[in-house]
């Protein structure tokens, strides 16, 4: 990608009305753009971020045998009511329109009722179990508070899977699969040593959910961490002594921390499949209750977690993983015919063995250059100048570290 041709410009302030960090930094660096509190755009730097986030997490879905698809957002009230959670009273995020009919329908808030209520056409003995289902897709939630940036949208993609299994043992082994493929999840993502699996209050059949917590100020939650075990306890069940039994965590090696919720795990056993009637027959041919899970993650909140842990005060600092561009390759010396060829050419070559390069050939003073590097936030920086030409050595900067390598031209291109 030229940058000259790149439709997003950086800027110097962010809207005033910005309070959060990760998203004052997007905004400038050209990857977001406010529609208005709670709402963001991702324009082509951020989309590919996203992009790359909605990737290493479809990966490790796909591994534990989760089906990709891709639900409604428009939601039907029928299946909610059955639920009884159609009521404001009792969940008090919808967003609810009509059609023209004045029919009312809802914006998702999540889907496990039109899932439930759909796989009722698909589940019919215990043969058809145990699989696992899911989806990156919009959520709705009118949040109260909307003070995080792409932390906590209004309008924001979740990573939803659910999964069906014939009794409690038969989900608890996948339970146990879903969260090792989190670990492995934050893990590339950059944020392993900061993500805690965390007990939080349960709701509907297990005493107790799982969160993956990432320790960061920005964070909403309070939670106490065992930084050894790497697990930790949310505030919400700090004061039940049954969670230090569950957990074997005790009082004595926990630490009070801010913490972002990046995912969740969820045993709802058969809360929606009674109230929605999604039953199969067991092998004696009698009817039973799919016993059911559910597992979130954020993607936007995921890679708002990495702006706010990980950005320096020039700007962002992405991991190799989700950077938009691993390279920045910065042409100096203006419009000099030997640098602009050198550059060019090493732009040319690096595409071709298919390295993933934003080039700055905008005709920019090199500290204006240099301070639009360090705002976007690419892991690698390649600066081209007249010096390159004249030695062949070419200067590759580490955004991260600030490591300035002299490296070849071979040498970058067998990177
Ligand atoms: P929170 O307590 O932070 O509101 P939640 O319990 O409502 O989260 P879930 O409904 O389980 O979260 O959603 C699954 C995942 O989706 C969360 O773990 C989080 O990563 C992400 N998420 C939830 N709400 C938002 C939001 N408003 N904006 C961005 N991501 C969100
Ligand atoms: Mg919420």
């Amino acid at each position: 990608m030229r940058q000259s041709q790149l439709f997003t410009k950086t800027r110097r302030e962010a809207p005033a009305d910005e309070v959060s960090k990760n998203a004052q930094l997007l905004i400038r660096a050209g990857y977001v753009h406010k529609e208005m509190a709670g709402v963001y755009d991702y324009l082509p730097l951020g989309h590919r971020t996203l992009q790359k986030i909605i990737q290493i997490i479809r990966e490790e879905m796909n591994a534990i045998g989760g089906q990709e698809l891709f639900l409604t957002a428009l939601q039907d009230p029928a299946a909610w009511q059955k639920s009884g959670r159609w009521d404001d009273a009792v969940l008090d995020v919808w967003f609810k329109t009509k059609i023209k009919n004045d029919t009312e329908i809802g914006l998702a808030t999540t889907h496990e009722e039109a899932l439930t209520n759909l796989l009722r056409d698909q589940i019919k003995s215990y043969k058809d179990l145990p699989f696992s289902t899911y989806q990156f897709q919009t959520k709705f939630r009118n949040e109260l508070r909307a003070k995080s940036g792409i932390m906590r949208g209004r309008e924001f993609i979740m990573k939803d899977l659910y999964s069906f299994s014939k009794d409690k043992q038969e989900h608890d082994a996948f339970y146990a699969i879903a969260a090792e493929a989190y670990k492995k999840i934050f893990a590339r993502l950059g944020l392993g040593n900061q993500t805690y699996f965390t007990y939080a209050s349960g709701g509907s059949f297990s005493k107790y959910s799982h969160e993956f917590q990432t320790v960061c100020d920005a964070g909403e939650d309070i939670i106490y961490v065992d930084e050894a075990k790497g697990v930790a306890i949310n505030e919400e069940v700090y004061n039940d002594p049954e969670v230090f039994s569950t957990s074997g965590l005790s009082k004595e090696t926990l630490v009070q921390a801010k913490a972002t919720e990046v995912g969740n795990i969820f045993t709802l056993g058969e809360k929606f499949s009674q109230a929605l009637e999604l039953t199969y027959m067991d092998a004696e041919g009698k009817p039973q209750y799919v016993f059911m899970g559910s597992y979130g993650i954020g993607p936007g909140r995921v890679m708002g977690t990495i702006v706010e842990l990980l950005s320096d005060e020039k700007g962002i600092v992405w991991p190799e993983a989700v950077a938009p561009f691993t390279y920045h390759l910065v042409s100096l010396a203006g419009t000099d015919e030997a640098v602009v060829a050198y550059a060019e050419a090493l732009y040319t070559d690096m595409t071709k063995a298919g390295k993933e390069v934003l080039f700055d050939d905008r005709d920019l003073r090199a500290g204006e250059k240099f301070a639009d590097s360090d705002l976007m936030g690419m892991p690698y920086r390649i600066v081209i100048g007249k010096n390159t030409v004249a030695t062949g050595e070419i200067e590759l900067v580490h955004r991260a570290t600030g490591v300035v390598e002299k490296v070849t031209r071979e040498a970058l291109l067998a990177q």
